[in-house]
């Protein structure tokens, strides 16, 4: 720890920042504004807890910014098992989230093209090509991402990781701690579990090395039982779709979701979430809908489509259809039974074996069929994610299956979660109006 660094840090973060911050979530809560384009005679007014999650975000990013030198800094994958970082008190960084902002920002083109221009393809993950390109460049729309000490890869989402991540390591001159985890046909066995667990126990002491310092047994457990916690409470809240109307949307998970994927193990995440389901369940008891007059129910498969999604629920819900259900933000709460904060290492061995995206296409499937009849769902929309090949496979057979043998409409729409690029505005349009009129008929 550099003493000159952790002033900058207390003062820049702790006081300035923390105080700034505090306050205008304190206005907006105080004022609750409406956006002059928000379409209020077809979709509910935005969700009062945005202004916490505003807040939670830009105090993330903004210690990021000032964390170097104070706290050892990680760069983890979304699905990475991330409570032994936290119990030893490093600052997490998820670049996909990173460049899911991006997207959201509609900045990724230009971020991106840096990676391009450098002979990254076009057709590699759009996540990874915007934080090579950020990397190279610097260009962030938060004012600066901290240095990785460690980086740490799980293969529980993708293969891309393993490559993205050596590009990062060859960067960064840092080691890369690398979990693999075997591929989920049917039931994990526990020779993979085991092999997982083995990883996971031999990854602490590089941590340790890294962090200066144990890793503390009892801060651990803390950081595993706030995970569970907060993936139980994101559970419920998607759980809460079930409801007619539907008090929240899909968009309003994507939006939402950050703090699951990038602070778990904080006791902050759980107090959000908490408050959040509050919010959500005083909808429920005024009858509020996210989309008024409710007509259709839609299932919403693979990532969202991160620089569309005003346009799409306004479009959906203009309508009367409400996205209220998604196997994306469904895997950030599905596997909160299986932890276990009492064993924290054997929990979390199982538990990041089995992400929908290291399991087989059936079980994706069968995810789906399973929310189609929970959620009382009229059609499905399959976002054709093109750089996202491992959430994208199988979706053809998918689709026929689901129209096929289960008598439900589905739709593929091709896009990419990232890059507007490769975005046909015309031909997504077209496709849609199609689908709204046969859901009408
Ligand atoms: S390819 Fe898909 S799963 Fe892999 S990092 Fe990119 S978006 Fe995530």
């Amino acid at each position: 720890m550099n003493l000159a660094a952790s002033a900058r840090y207390y003062w820049n973060v702790k006081l300035a920042g923390k105080a700034v911050l505090r306050w205008r979530r304190w206005q907006a809560e105080q004022h609750p504004h409406v956006p002059s384009k928000w379409r209020t005679d077809i979709l509910a007014p935005p969700m009062r807890i945005g202004a916490r999650t505003k807040e939670l975000i830009a105090m993330h990013y903004l210690e990021g910014r000032y964390v170097n030198g104070h706290r050892p800094v990680a760069w983890v994958t979304s699905g990475g098992p991330v409570e032994i970082l936290q119990a030893l008190g490093f600052y997490v960084l998820y670049p996909e989230n990173h460049g899911a902002l991006c997207g959201t920002r509609r900045v990724v083109v230009d971020i991106s093209s840096e990676a391009e221009n450098a002979g990254y393809s076009r057709d590699i993950c759009s996540y990874a090509r915007t934080d090579i390109g950020a990397m190279l460049s610097g260009k962030t729309p938060v004012g600066r991402l901290p240095k990785p000490d460690l980086l740490l890869a799980c293969t529980n989402i993708c293969q891309t990781v393993l490559f993205w991540y050596r590009v990062l390591a060859h960067h960064f001159h840092v080691p890369l701690v690398l979990i693999d985890t075997p591929f989920v046909y049917t039931d994990a066995t526990d020779h993979a579990i085991e092999f997982v667990k083995k990883q996971l126990e031999d990854s602490i002491p590089i941590a340790e090395q890294v962090a200066g310092r144990k890793l503390d047994y009892r801060k651990l457990k803390e950081a595993t039982r706030l995970s569970k916690d907060a993936s139980q409470l994101w559970l419920e809240i998607m759980g809460r779709g079930k409801h007619r109307p539907a008090p929240i949307s899909v968009f309003d998970q994507f939006i939402h979701m950050a703090p699951i994927v990038e602070m778990r193990g904080e006791k902050v995440t759980v107090d959000f979430y908490a408050a959040m389901l509050k919010e959500v369940d005083e909808r429920i008891s005024k009858g509020i809908g996210v989309v008024k007059n409710e007509r259709k129910r839609l299932l919403w498969d693979n990532l969202p489509i991160w620089y569309r999604l005003r346009y799409l629920s306004e479009y959906l819900g203009k309508h009367g259809i409400a996205v209220v259900a998604s196997t994306y933000t469904n895997a950030w709460g599905e596997l909160a039974p299986l932890i276990d904060p009492e064993r924290p290492i054997e929990s979390m061995a199982r538990t990041y074996i089995y992400p929908i995206l290291n399991r087989g296409t059936k079980y994706k499937l069968d995810t789906m069929k399973r929310m189609i009849d929970e959620f009382q769902l009229d059609g499905v929309i399959l976002h054709s994610d093109r750089s996202c090949k491992p959430y994208s496979i199988g979706q053809v057979d998918q689709r026929n299956k689901l129209i096929r043998d289960y008598g439900v409409p589905a739709l593929l729409l091709e896009a990419d979660h990232d890059d507007p690029r490769a975005y046909a505005e015309e031909q997504a349009a077209s496709r849609l109006a199609a689908f709204v009129e046969m859901l009408e008929d």
